[in-house]
């Protein structure tokens, strides 16, 4: 397939050189919902080197309406997003070497999993993992693309370390906080706009083009036909504990680490243990059973429900406790059946 990438390579910001210098680049997803499936079918096409993609969820029917990797038949399965995305991705571009990934990206693995990324794309869906991906960001001099969307409202902007503000700098200014839940629904242009903004902004970071990079915080509502970009340049702070003169990393410490979370608009805790140690869910499934209640497995997860419980648990070691938003009635469930 010699003329694959013609078109792009036709457009001049890219050409053949572009093409060449995106073929040897490596982006890293964190998320798989509908923002990281958006961004890694495109980049797949788009015929990137290397494609690491994180995520701790499965697929439900739910997602389907706008996630655009995920079928009828995932949702049959229960397959984890990272895994569906793997195997969608591969059919569309089986050069790309991809890496997928079933877990809840802590700070740990994060330091792994940045080294040798040119660009971490945030496809998440919560500020707890953000502010861990903007010290990463710092840290290791990786840029990071942000993107948040609710209802026909979303967000993007670029960051680069030592040139723009960070994360925290702007949080400190613009109310870009509280976009995290999507109990307020969602449309799937929002996604598509998001998406557009993000993958046009990695392809110039791959493509080494850094003096067109956006550099405002632009953010639209497709429903109300509004479009607005903010230069937030001025936001920088030199005392910032991110970005500043004496960097401190603050999220990468482990007294800021999440290890309950509750899932946005799913009516779902997540548990996570404190050292993430493979499950047997052979031996669980085994006492589940002997309390009652029905009991599916594959090869990644077990599903558990008895009554109104209904609780996932993953090979690596972290539960859904669904039916509930309050953590102590969710740990004290993981209590009861898991631990
Ligand atoms: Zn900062």
């Amino acid at each position: 397939m010699s003329n694959r990438y013609s078109r792009q390579e036709l457009f001049s910001p890219i050409g053949k050189k572009g093409q060449d210098r995106i073929r040897n680049k490596h982006v890293l997803i964190i998320g798989a919902g509908a923002l990281g499936a958006g961004n890694a079918e495109s980049l797949v096409r788009a015929g990137i080197g290397r494609l690491t993609i994180a995520d701790r969820d499965y697929v439900e029917s739910s997602n389907l309406q706008r996630q655009q990797l995920y079928t009828e038949q995932d949702v049959k399965n229960r397959l984890p997003k990272a895994i569906a995305a793997k195997k969608r991705l591969t059919q569309i571009n089986s050069d790309v070497t991809i890496d997928a990934l079933v877990m809840d990206v802590s700070v740990e693995e994060m330091e792994k999993l940045v080294r040798g990324v040119d660009v971490i794309i945030d496809a998440t869906d919560n500020f707890d993992t953000r502010m861990i991906i903007n010290d990463i960001s710092q840290k290791y001099k990786t840029p990071w693309i942000y993107g948040a969307c609710v209802g026909s409202y979303g967000l993007s902007y670029t960051f680069i370390p030592g040139k723009t503000p960070c994360l925290q700098c702007l949080l400190h200014t613009v109310p870009i906080g509280g976009l995290t839940c999507d109990t307020a629904g969602i449309i799937s242009p929002t996604v598509q706009m998001v998406v557009a903004h993000q993958v046009t902004e990695a392809l110039k970071i791959l493509v080494e083009d850094d003096k067109v990079l956006l550099s405002k915080l632009v953010s639209f509502d497709l429903w109300k036909n509004d479009h607005t970009a903010i230069n937030v340049d001025s936001l920088r702070r030199g005392t910032c504990t991110s970005c500043g003169n004496s960097p401190i990393y603050p999220y990468l410490h482990p007294d800021n680490q999440t290890k309950t979370a509750v899932l946005c608009g799913r009516d779902t805790v997540q548990i996570r243990p404190p050292r993430q140690t493979p499950r047997d869910l052979v031996t669980l499934a085994d006492k589940l059973s002997k309390l009652g209640g029905k009991i599916s497995q594959n090869d990644f997860l077990l599903s558990y429900s008895s009554g109104a419980i209904r609780m996932v648990v993953f090979k690596d070691g972290r539960v859904l406790i669904h039916g509930t938003k309050d953590v102590v009635e969710a740990k004290t469930l993981y209590h009861r059946y898991i631990e």
